[in-house]
């Protein structure tokens, strides 16, 4: 998708302040943090939500999910993060590419 900011993101024509990539999942710091630690891991495949999501990515969906809390504990959130990922503009989604939010740090969060 040539005008989709995360997809410009993957490619590495917007730069970002990435922590982990591999051949399937990349993850990078949300540039407006709400934490201390706050980062989102995003699949290079461009999805636009979860919503969009089909058993073809079954397996990628469990492997953004088993990534998060490996990289929350090499990230400073060993003692508990939260993860968030907002369907839809009703969800409060503004980037439509799939991406889960992890973030924490610093104090216990609110319940929500
Ligand atoms: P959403 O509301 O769609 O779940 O979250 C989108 C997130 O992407 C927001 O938290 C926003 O701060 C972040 N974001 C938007 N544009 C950029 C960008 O260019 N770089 C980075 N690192 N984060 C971005
Ligand atoms: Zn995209």
């Amino acid at each position: 998708m040539s005008d989709c900011i995360f997809c410009k993101i993957v490619a590495g024509s917007i730069p970002s302040q990435r922590l982990y990539e591999d051949d399937d999942v990349i993850a990078f710091h949300d540039i407006h943090p709400i934490a201390p630690v706050h980062f989102m891991l995003v699949p290079k495949l461009h999805v636009a939500s979860l919503a969009d999501c089909s058993s073809a990515q079954e397996g990628l969906l469990g492997r953004i999910l088993l990534l998060a809390p490996k990289l929350a504990a090499e990230n400073g959130l060993g003692k508990g993060f939260r993860t968030m990922i907002n369907t839809g503009r009703e969800g409060g989604q503004e980037v439509f590419h799939l991406h889960v939010h992890v973030f924490g740090g610093g104090a216990t969060l609110p319940k929500t």
